[in-house]
């Protein structure tokens, strides 16, 4: 029993491993046995929803349930690395402060009221198509071409789009719904 607790002092194994003293020759069991908080876990390759630099991030989840996000060393932009604010990603999803509801003021109206997600886009996607309806053109006025667009609906995308959400909104809105006006406020 001695010789066997003896043989657990950090500085027994020191002098017998030869070790300076800062490895595992140093660990307690119990800290030999922690095991990180994505052990075990699925995960999912994913790209930081921040800015236009576009650092890999991984998702680490569990039996559904998002349990942590970092950075992705076989990311080539930013090698395991993220900023402060992408490293704070996780919090964007889970924190109990995130907003669930839309504010909506209705035309004249002096008040705010709240909207469930669901309704909101419902709300969206009606009038988009009213929109397209009311607006679209099949051929230009003066020279009878064919042209097929509506000028009326406008997209502007934000730095955190991706290239293949970007290609995505391309398609479908360009050739999909017939619109012009759509942009991108990183461009690249
Ligand atoms: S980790 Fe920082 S630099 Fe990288 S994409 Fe996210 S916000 Fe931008």
């Amino acid at each position: 029993m001695l010789t066997e607790l003896l043989s657990r002092w950090p500085l027994i194994q020191q002098i017998k491993t030869g070790a300076d003293g800062t490895g595992v020759e140093s660990m307690s069991e119990r800290t030999r046995n922690l095991r990180p908080k994505t052990d075990g876990a699925q995960v999912a390759k994913s790209i930081c929803p921040y800015c236009g630099v576009g650092c890999g991030q991984l998702a680490f989840h569990k039996n559904g349930k998002l349990i942590s996000i970092e950075g992705d060393p076989d990311s080539p932009i930013s090698r395991g690395r993220l900023c402060p604010k992408g490293a704070d990603t996780f919090e964007l999803h889970t924190h109990p402060g995130r907003l669930q509801k839309v504010k909506y003021r209705r035309p004249y109206s002096t008040k705010w009221e709240d909207l469930d997600l669901d309704t909101a886009m419902d709300m969206v996607s009606d009038r988009l198509w009213e929109s397209r309806e009311r607006t679209f053109q099949e051929k230009d006025e003066k020279t009878g071409d064919l042209i097929m667009q509506t000028k009326a609906i406008a997209h502007l995308g934000g730095a955190t789009l991706d290239i293949e959400e970007n290609y995505l909104i391309k398609k479908f809105f360009t050739v999909g719904l017939g619109m012009v006006c759509i942009s991108n406020q990183a461009r690249i």
